[in-house]
């Protein structure tokens, strides 16, 4: 029979053993096996430094056995005393160097001791745990070493290699079983076929494939180990973009209505604008507006700090759109935002808005808002304008999606925070146009340059890096809860805010009232939450104050009317959660209350305090916390106080977080195609992978030449949707 990564484990393993790959781990294929990598190795000499053990660690260590001691053991209370209330204690003490020694204990296995003899060398797996000021393994895994082993360091090299490989393993299934189930698959597939391309291994100085697999799993030395490493990386990195790349070929081939640069209505807005744009917001309002003019449809990603004004740049993009006979929608990820885009463009476009009303300019169009909430009757005039194509542009919820809805002729989706919008979402709103159309997508949250080529790699990306001028900064201070001077003084900023004829918005983690406590909270208290804050603001610290109340489990009209409210001034406290997070524009409120601010990530720390200070009145933004001085919760508020740089924090906030968080929801597809490889610290081998995925499909645009390559490719694609773009 002839092996090959695509045989199936039960033919190769023994039943039990592949059964157990199966059922605990997931592989079925030696190819499975053979991706299912070590995830650290320990090392001879340092393998077994009993010294450093930490409580809790799953750890494998190669010691001897000096000593074992079979003892009564009478359970202080409950277990064990059904069956007459004693059991065995085998205690066994292993040591790697004279006085470096752990304890091994089994309960009720006294036969353990006969195998377990003094002078034994073995490997044990177990999780640290401490008793009486001793560390121990309560009952461990382990495997012996030949009886006769002279030399335990060489006997252990022979079992498992220099490097010990240590797997992820299952109760069933200890990592040595796995190791040695990794050694026979090797034996029977040397040498896989190589998927990549061999001139580019060749010239990039990267190991083949077999050798790869073979040095990850039983490494000759950390040389050979860094090697292999680095050729599995590259052939993750190379795939993954190449999906991208080649995606993005495609949709530069596809076809787009195109709309010329200028056009009346944009120019009768640019006359009327009250201020000056920046830099960027020229600059790439520019690029938008010659990709807009191709033949191809657009396909970006804006980034831009709170507060830098991206809408306007969208909005000149729409109208560019709308001169020229199309329609633009523009998807907001809550309704409160949505009817603030809402209202805020049609404020900016004044009569250019009335479109078909006496008076109205020529030029003028209609700007329309369609939420999940609209009644049936309040609906249909809005959907028979979208349809015949007097409402130039559409702003709305995911509602626009729904299939009621039509376009007479939609040019341009423009997604506002792409981070709360699915790619079905985004192409069920392409589907509703005749040729593709243009996309500009819009995120406050910076990304960094490598998760951006791999997330959104099939996105141009532009950045707005500067604040229109007149900004007032925001200053931003940590306030200790327990400290009742410091809250009674943030209390009175916020009053002498108001009675400056500002306003203020006071932020809690929850919304209290029937939502159940934090699960995770364990013994902590659970969260402040807005019902229970308002409440005691309105009875005491704000008393007379004209408090509103902002959840997201208010009904639409509600949330709308308190919006409203607060915009017009009516209200002077908005104690809000995070639903105020995005884009809420209010620019006459001036402080910002956190409450339970550790309970909030850097990065939407740093959104929440980019609604103050959007006026001409400096900001003020009181992180009130709980968190102990030099606790990690209260570095990374301090880190917050210290910059309103959302570069800089987003970096921070994504260095704290684990790898697997970096893509949030979206990484669990990622994760059977990118394993070794990190989208934060593989930072040039992404980079320079991206070069040659294009090189590659520049060539061969099918990768015909390459089928093996081209099969990791499609099956990538394949799986794709699932992550690279749902962000
Ligand atoms: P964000 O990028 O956070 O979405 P917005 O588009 O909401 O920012 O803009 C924030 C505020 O800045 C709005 O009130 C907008 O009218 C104003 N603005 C935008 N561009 C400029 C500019 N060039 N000069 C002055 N104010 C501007
Ligand atoms: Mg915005």
């Amino acid at each position: 029979m002839t092996v090959g990564l695509e045989t199936r484990l039960r033919e190769v393993l023994g039943k039990k053993t592949a059964d157990a790959l199966a059922d605990g781990l997931g592989l079925d294929t030696a190819g499975d096996l053979l991706g299912h990598y070590p995830f650290r190795y320990a090392q001879r000499g340092e393998r077994t430094d009993l010294a450093s053990l930490g409580i809790g660690d799953d750890v494998t260590v190669a010691a001897q056995v000096r000593a074992a001691v079979k003892k009564t053991f009478t359970p202080r209370s409950g277990k064990g005393r059904g069956r007459g209330g004693r059991g065995d204690l085998l205690e066994v003490v292993v040591a790697d160097e004279p006085g470096r020694s752990l304890t091994l204990t089994f309960f009720n296995q006294g036969w353990r001791a006969k195998e377990l003899v003094a002078g034994r060398w073995g490997l044990f797996a177990g999780k640290v745990a401490q008793f009486r000021g001793r560390l121990q393994l309560n009952s461990p895994q382990y495997q012996l070493l030949a009886e006769d082993a002279a030399d335990p360091g060489s006997a252990i090299e022979e079992f498992a290699g220099t490097l010990i490989p240590v797997y992820p393993a299952t109760a069933e299934l200890p990592t040595w079983n796995i190791a040695k189930a990794v050694h026979t698959v090797l034996g029977l597939v040397p040498s896989p076929p190589d998927p990549l391309p061999a001139s580019l291994r060749e010239r990039l100085g990267l190991l083949d494939y077999g050798t790869a697999l073979r040095q990850i799993h039983r490494p000759d030395s950390h040389e050979f180990l860094g090697a292999a490493k680095k050729r599995l990386k590259w052939q993750e990195a190379l795939v993954m973009q190449t999906v991208l790349v080649r995606r993005k070929a495609e949709s530069a081939g596809e076809a787009a209505d195109p709309y010329p640069e200028g056009g009346a209505i944009l120019d009768a807005f640019e006359a009327r604008l009250p201020f000056e744009l920046t830099a960027g917001q020229r600059q790439v309002g520019a690029e938008i507006a010659a990709e807009l003019a191709r033949e191809h449809p657009m396909h970006r990603l804006l980034q831009g700090d709170v507060g830098s004004g991206k809408t306007l740049v969208a909005l000149r993009a729409m109208l560019q759109v709308v001169a020229h006979g199309g329609q633009a929608a523009l998807l907001a990820p809550t309704e409160v935002l949505a009817a603030q885009h809402h209202r805020s463009i049609a404020e900016m476009l004044g009569d250019l808005a009335q479109g078909g009303q006496l008076g109205a300019p020529a030029e003028a169009t209609r700007v329309e808002l369609l939420t999940g909430s609209a009644t049936a009757a309040q609906r249909r005039p809005v959907l028979d304008a979208v349809k015949t194509g007097t409402a130039g542009i559409v702003i709305g919820t995911h509602a626009l999606l729904y299939d009621g809805v039509e376009f007479a002729n939609l040019g341009l989706v423009v997604v506002d925070e792409q981070h709360r919008f699915g790619v079905e979402q985004r192409d069920a709103l392409r589907a509703k146009a005749k040729h593709t159309p243009h996309t500009l997508v819009m995120t406050a949250t910076p990304i960094p340059r490598t998760v951006a080529m791999t997330v959104y790699g099939d996105l141009e990306t532009s950045r707005l890096t500067e604040l229109p001028a007149g900004r007032s900064p925001i200053a931003t201070h940590v306030v200790p809860y327990g400290d009742g001077r410091w809250m009674q003084r943030t209390w009175t900023r916020v009053r002498e805010e108001v009675a400056a004829g500002r306003q203020a918005y006071v932020v809690c983690p929850r919304v209290g009232g029937d939502d159940q406590d934090d699960p995770n909270a364990g013994d902590k208290r659970p969260p402040l939450a807005v019902t229970d804050i308002i409440e005691e603001l309105r009875g005491n610290q704000l008393h007379g104050l004209r408090l509103g109340l902002l959840h997201g489990r208010l009904d639409a009209d509600e949330k709308d009317r308190v919006m409203r409210a607060y915009a017009a001034g009516d209200i002077d406290v908005l104690v809000a959660t995070t639903v105020i997070e995005v884009g809420v524009n209010v620019p006459n409120a001036t402080a910002m209350v956190v409450l339970d601010a550790e309970r909030f990530g850097i990065s939407q720390l740093h959104q929440l305090r980019g609604r103050v200070g959007r006026g001409t009145h400096p900001g003020l933004c009181l992180l009130v916390s709980e968190a102990m001085e030099g606790t990690p919760s209260r570095e990374r508020l301090d880190a917050v106080a210290s910059t309103t740089d959302g570069f800089a924090l987003a970096e921070l906030d994504l260095e704290q977080r684990r790898e697997g968080d970096v893509l949030g929801a979206a990484q669990s597809g990622m994760k059977s195609h990118v394993k070794l490889l990190s989208l934060l610290k593989d930072v040039d081998i992404i980079a320079a992978s991206r070069t040659e995925a294009a090189a590659l499909i520049d060539a061969d645009p099918e990768l015909k030449r390459e089928p093996a390559f081209a099969a990791l490719v499609d099956d990538l694609a394949a799986d794709r949707g699932e992550f690279l773009e749902k962000g």
